[in-house]
């Protein structure tokens, strides 16, 4: 199996997003009322997979778009409350360029994870049901990207060995599993890439950092807090497996470029 780390720039954002604890206030992870000299960059992160005859891309960062249109292509709530920095041949497309992708795979829909979407046209987009719907009723949170897509909805099955009982086995043969994780929001995937002897985890935003399993530290923004603690204490356990990779999530800074 084959993991690239495709960086796509970085977003400011409030200290409270990677770690609630750094912040009283409950909703501090949105930026308001936080100096913009007291935010904090992190890399915005996706990662381009290649594992038996497959090759997918998951998540999309930010679009080529907001090096020069970051508000326009936002929208002035989504940028206020992740503000993109990005240079020119940064997004996910310029950097695969050439590359075959079979699939778009979200872990959710999220602007930075959504954002650069827009780079690719007639791709097939999988994400779940749960988290298209919550999408659909969450506006203030995912603004205007999700519209306008189509999405294919992962069928997810019963089984006993995923962190909350479902999963689904997207090509059906067992290299690329997704499973419903509703912790960061209501319909959050984490990807299992698995090969003959290793396999690996790419979370998205189920952990916003490494710290965030190994020392437990809950991110700002939250669906339901007790399924990411429990997801978190699954992820390091995950992570203590002689057979495990990595665990890859979207904004780790130790991983960063830049
Ligand atoms: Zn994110």
């Amino acid at each position: 199996m084959i993991i690239q780390t495709i960086t796509t720039g970085s977003t400011l954002v409030s200290s409270a997003t990677p770690d609630r604890s750094t912040r009283r206030w409950k909703y501090a992870y949105t930026g308001l009322f936080q100096r913009r000299s007291k935010r904090i960059e992190v890399p915005v992160k996706c990662y381009y997979v290649k594992v038996s005859c497959h090759s997918v891309l998951i998540d999309t960062g930010w679009s080529k778009e907001v090096v020069e249109h970051g508000l326009r292509h936002l929208g002035f709530g989504l940028w206020f409350a992740s503000e993109p920095v990005m240079k020119h041949g940064e997004s996910a497309k310029e950097q695969l360029t050439g590359q075959p992708i079979d699939a778009i795979l979200m872990t959710h829909l999220d602007c930075d994870h959504v954002s650069g979407l827009y780079d690719f046209d007639g791709m097939e987009v999988y994400t779940s049901r749960a988290e298209f719907d919550y999408s659909a009723k969450k506006r203030l949170r995912y603004g205007k990207l999700v519209k306008g897509r189509e999405y294919r909805f992962l069928d997810f099955k019963p089984d006993d060995k995923a962190p909350f009982g479902q999963s689904c086995d997207l090509f059906g043969d067992g290299s690329i599993l997704a499973y419903l994780t509703p912790t960061h929001s209501a319909g959050s995937v984490i990807y299992r890439i698995s090969d003959a002897d290793r396999f690996a985890l790419i979370v998205g935003d189920n952990g916003y950092m490494k710290d965030s399993w190994r020392k437990g530290l809950l991110p700002g923004p939250l669906y339901n807090a007790d399924n990411m603690r429990r997801c978190l204490s699954w992820l390091k356990e995950q992570e203590q497996q002689p057979d495990c990779l990595g665990i890859y999530c979207a904004h780790d800074r130790n991983f960063a470029r830049r």
